[in-house]
């Protein structure tokens, strides 16, 4: 199975979890919130082969760690996996909206032209971030838990990009409107834990009828494009 965005980082034993996702084949692409959890983490990662981590600037924690995107520019060229960034603009978070936007802007411009896969977060700020992530000319994004308006789905996929769905999404009538608009070849599938209460990837996959073989085709496609 594969799991393109979650983060093991947070859980109680990063270490077990990973060595048991390790032990049965499955690839896990572990985001992080800030660059320095990115550098604490890394050394650990390094000697699994199916684990990656990803170097992230999670929107929540931009406004007060803007320090954080030298270290952002610092670690960038150790890792082909970028996440999570993005932007948040619901109600908690909105009050930083500028501040965010700042931060993103720096971080795009960090990542413009480099071959990155980039899981994006997006919630209440998807037309925002989409304009943004094409101003910057980023590619192979993923859209991670989207949750945003349906009009705007096709102009994403035009794009060329994927989105990441999780269990949540499938239980959801908004989430389910959602996956029904993607083709089957962009789907990707996350957990997105241990923040996500409903993070079962089989269950996911059985609910959208999409196969191991499929989603491990997609991820395939996806890393081609950064070879
Ligand atoms: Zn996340």
């Amino acid at each position: 199975m594969i799991d393109t965005h979650c983060h093991f980082d947070m859980m109680p034993k990063p270490e077990a979890y990973i060595r048991e996702k390790e032990q049965i084949g499955d690839i896990v692409i572990g985001m992080t919130n800030l660059p320095s959890h990115f550098r604490l983490g890394i050394p650990f990662v390094k000697a699994f082969k199916h684990i990656r981590l990803a170097l992230g600037l999670h929107p929540l924690l931009a406004a007060d760690n803007i320090i954080e995107t030298n270290l952002f520019r610092e670690y960038i060229d150790q890792t082909s996996y970028i996440g999570e960034i993005g932007l948040d603009f619901s109600k908690a978070s909105v009050g930083n909206k500028d501040l965010q936007i700042s931060v993103f802007r720096d971080v795009l411009a960090t990542l413009k032209g480099k071959r990155k896969i980039v899981s994006v977060h997006s919630r209440k700020a998807e037309k925002e971030l989409f304009a943004l992530l094409c101003e910057y000319d980023i590619k192979n994004v993923v859209f991670h838990w989207y949750s945003g308006p349906t009009d705007l789905i096709s102009e994403i996929l035009s794009k060329g990009y994927y989105f990441s769905i999780n269990e949540s999404m499938t239980l959801s009538m908004h989430g389910r409107s959602i996956i029904d608009m993607i083709p089957r070849n962009r789907i990707l599938t996350e957990s997105d834990a241990p923040y996500n209460e409903k993070s079962d990837i089989k269950k996911t996959m059985a609910s959208i009828q999409i196969t191991e073989a499929e989603v491990f085709r997609n991820f395939s496609e996806l890393l081609s494009r950064i070879r």
